[in-house]
């Protein structure tokens, strides 16, 4: 039997954490968010939040910060003048900016509209069409579809009233990652490592990170740095994040997504840099090797973040799971461990 590991010494920012700073320095989990303390916000971060609750369901949305004379930061979703670029995702949201694509095709006749997805998952998209000029039957559109993996899909055609003159319009298109349709099957998960015994560091709605939908029900689990994270699911890893190093600038850190045959999606992150040993589109299977345990993104101390998702109309969402064992119980041999 091999010796039960010794426990984690990890580190944490004082002021944000626990008052109780022992319990802090031997777990690892993520670093809690500063959406936490709404009551606290500065006024920009209220501009910040409202600009992200405008930007609805997105995944991951671009906005522009611009710093004035007098130090004010503010956020638009809209370029400034001097305005620095950067993606905004939260902790579980990876972008998918460039592999989810609304394509318009203008022509004599009108606009055809359709939707790439270049994921290896499908992907539910809504496309909203408003203050339509010069279109037959100018009532506001709404169509939704669930797009499959690596397909394009047409969306809706504006014919024009006149031909030869443009057609006119306001577009929004949202879109998630999954099928919203798809009936999630009972499942208990074998533990996603090997080796162990490890203590649960945060459970499901735990305060210092597990709130909110993305998040809520997820576990982190302490372990050493470099511990082999497995499969606990078989599925299609539609998803891998490798180069995060340190914090980084991803909250996730390094992270694989695995879709499963149900369209639930189990997620292993916080991941080290350079360990991801599978690929966007590979078929895994209970067991199969993803990458060794770390401590990057929004993370605390070495740990697995683990969070079962699912679209639940346009939104990915963590869901309730349990391991099929106690977490702090027996090491896992399931797995081959030696
Ligand atoms: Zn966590």
């Amino acid at each position: 039997m091999p010796a039960i590991k010794a426990p984690l010494v990890s580190w944490h920012t004082p002021e944000t954490l626990s008052p109780h700073p022992r319990q802090n320095l031997l777990l690892g989990f993520d670093r809690p968010s500063t959406v936490k303390k709404p009551l606290l916000m500065p006024a920009r971060t209220l501009l910040f939040c409202a600009l992200l609750t405008a930007c609805g369901p997105v995944l991951g949305i671009t906005l522009y910060k611009s710093t004035d004379a007098y130090g004010v930061v503010s956020y638009s979703d809209r370029p400034i003048p001097g305005s620095r670029a950067f993606v905004f995702g939260d902790r579980m949201v990876e972008q998918l900016d460039t592999q989810v694509q609304l394509q318009v095709n203008r022509f004599a006749g009108g606009v055809r509209f359709s939707a790439r997805n270049d994921t290896y998952a499908p992907v539910e998209v809504e496309l909203r069409l408003q203050r339509m000029g010069n279109v037959q039957g100018g009532a506001s559109r709404l169509v939704r579809g669930v797009i499959p993996a690596r397909t394009t899909m047409p969306l809706t055609l504006l014919s024009a009233r006149q031909p030869g003159r443009p057609v006119s319009y306001k577009e929004k298109f949202s879109y998630a990652l999954g099928n919203p349709g798809q009936r999630q099957l009972a499942f208990r998960y074998p533990l996603p490592w090997r080796g162990g015994p490890f203590r649960l560091s945060q459970g499901p709605n735990g305060r210092y990170s597990h709130f909110g939908p993305k998040g809520r029900y997820a576990m982190d689990i302490a372990m050493p740095e470099g511990t082999p994270i497995i499969a606990a699911r078989a599925g299609v890893v539609i998803k891998t994040e490798n180069s995060q190093s340190g914090r980084g600038s991803h909250p996730s850190g390094n992270f694989v997504r695995v879709l499963h045959e149900d369209g639930t999606m189990g997620v292993y992150l916080h991941l080290m840099r350079g360990s991801v040993v599978v690929r966007e589109g590979q078929r895994v299977v209970y067991g199969t090797p993803l990458a060794k345990s770390g401590n990057t993104g929004n993370s605390s101390g070495p740990h697995l973040h683990f969070v079962v998702q699912r679209n639940v109309g346009l939104a990915l969402e963590s869901i309730p799971y349990q391991f099929n064992q106690p977490v702090g119980g027996l090491p896992n041999f399931t797995a081959g461990n030696p």
